[in-house]
């Protein structure tokens, strides 16, 4: 079989590369290890930045998500005993989008697939890439229905399949990872449960940060920071309830809603970045070049950055013999890249500082903390990476 680009792994990274493909045009195949209900309910990230939207937005792939997404205006840091609601649209003009990622990946499937005509394979197995650094590359896996091996070729690889995926194991010796280790665990926690605050809630506590993500109606994202490698199961119904009524709580504000815990796990928390990404014919996008621990929920959105980057690349050389984006597209994604794992490195200095025992670094976090909050300046430069750079796409 021949096929000009496969898309390897259907996430928002994925996926989104695939819509834009389709509609310039563009024949590709997508492949995916789990079965489309699973993707479709996989639960994980659910803030979608503005400049990302519009993204989205450009490409015909936001129709139901600015029909039913939340705005989000502000969030709170709770320290102390007391609440800080922070506005960042005041300042800015722009807001955090609320969409878990699950529905995204729902829309977006639906689009490619059932919209845009595009192939799509669920269920496939041990999917290798070949003769990357030829020009005539291929990618083969084991279908699920005949169990036969499967040989395509094609003249692009998409890399889009995470942190796990075929396409990390294919890196050649020359790729540089880099890699930052936390040295802290994340217990990620998805309750039955109505959020307790119209907005996004930040704990620093001296038992560890705590973390209360509005996901919808019904579901809110709470995280506990406690050891790496910490077992879920330590963590009953009641120590988690107990540590977040405690880490969360401040004056004024009533106690936490409390829920059926629908997913406990503990997240190593750490970030890695691969450069660059391009080896040969095979353009990473997404998790599967970088990642970024949820501690600033920006991994989502650089996966919609790479993945608008190199579908537009692709649609370019593919039909306009237009080389222009596919040469640039290492150096324009890294850039975003890097801003938001700095980023994430001062957020989790303030999430984390205060928890270790330390009185110094606990009074060089809250400094910087107040700061937010005295000090216009430092506030706008805040708000503007926590909303992430307006870059028009
Ligand atoms: P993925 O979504 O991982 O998609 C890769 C796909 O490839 C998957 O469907 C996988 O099944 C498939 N696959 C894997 N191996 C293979 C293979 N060998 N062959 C074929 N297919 C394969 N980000 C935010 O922006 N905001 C947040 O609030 C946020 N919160 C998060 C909370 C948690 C608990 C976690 C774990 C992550 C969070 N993230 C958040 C990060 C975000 O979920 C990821 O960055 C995002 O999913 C990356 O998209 P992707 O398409 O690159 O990879």
């Amino acid at each position: 079989a021949r096929c000009p680009v496969v898309v390897v792994g259907a996430g928002p990274a994925g996926l989104t590369v695939g819509n834009i493909l389709r509609a310039a045009g563009v024949d590709c195949l997508v492949l995916e290890t789990e079965s489309r209900a699973f993707i479709e309910q996989r639960p994980r990230a659910g803030v979608i930045e503005e400049w990302a939207v519009r993204g989205l937005e450009r490409r015909g792939l936001a129709g139901s998500l600015l029909e039913r997404a939340e705005r989000h205006s502000a969030c709170e840091f709770r320290f102390g005993g007391d609440g800080y609601r922070f506005a960042y649209t005041e300042l800015t003009g722009r807001h955090h989008w609320v969409y878990p990622q699950p529905l995204l990946v729902t829309d977006l499937v639906r689009e490619y697939a059932d919209v845009r005509g595009g192939e799509i394979r669920f269920g496939v197995r041990d999917v290798r890439l070949h003769d990357l650094d030829s020009d005539r590359p291929a990618v083969s896996y084991t279908d699920p229905d005949s169990g036969e091996r499967v040989l395509v070729h094609c003249d692009f690889v998409a890399g889009c399949d995470g942190a796990r995926g075929a396409g990390r194991a294919a890196l050649p010796p020359r790729a540089r990872i880099s890699r930052h280790d936390y040295g802290i665990g994340w217990l990620a926690l998805l309750a039955e449960a109505p959020p307790s605050s119209g907005h996004v809630l930040f704990g620093m506590h001296a038992d560890g940060f705590a973390g209360h993500m509005p996901r919808s109606a019904e579901m809110t994202r709470y995280y506990l920071q406690c050891p790496p490698g910490d077992d879920p199961d330590a963590w009953s119904h009641e120590r988690v309830w107990d540590q977040l009524q405690r880490r969360l709580g401040a004056a004024g504000r009533p106690p936490l809603t409390e829920g059926r815990l629908l997913e406990k796990r503990v997240l190593d928390m750490h970030n890695y970045v691969v450069e660059p990404m391009v080896f040969g014919r095979l353009f990473l996008a997404g998790d599967a070049a970088h990642l970024v621990a949820p501690i600033a929920a920006k991994g989502m959105n650089l996966a919609l950055n790479d993945a608008f980057l190199l579908g537009d690349a692709l649609a370019a050389y593919l039909t306009k013999d237009d080389p222009a984006g596919l040469d640039g597209y290492s150096d324009a994604c890294l850039r975003r890249v890097w801003d938001y794992q700095e980023f994430s490195e001062w957020l989790s200095e303030i999430y984390h500082g205060t928890s270790h025992g330390d009185p110094y670094r606990a009074g060089t976090t809250l400094a910087r903390l107040r700061r937010l909050f005295t000090s216009p300046a430092a506030a706008a430069a805040f708000a503007e990476q926590y909303l992430g750079t307006a870059e028009a796409f």
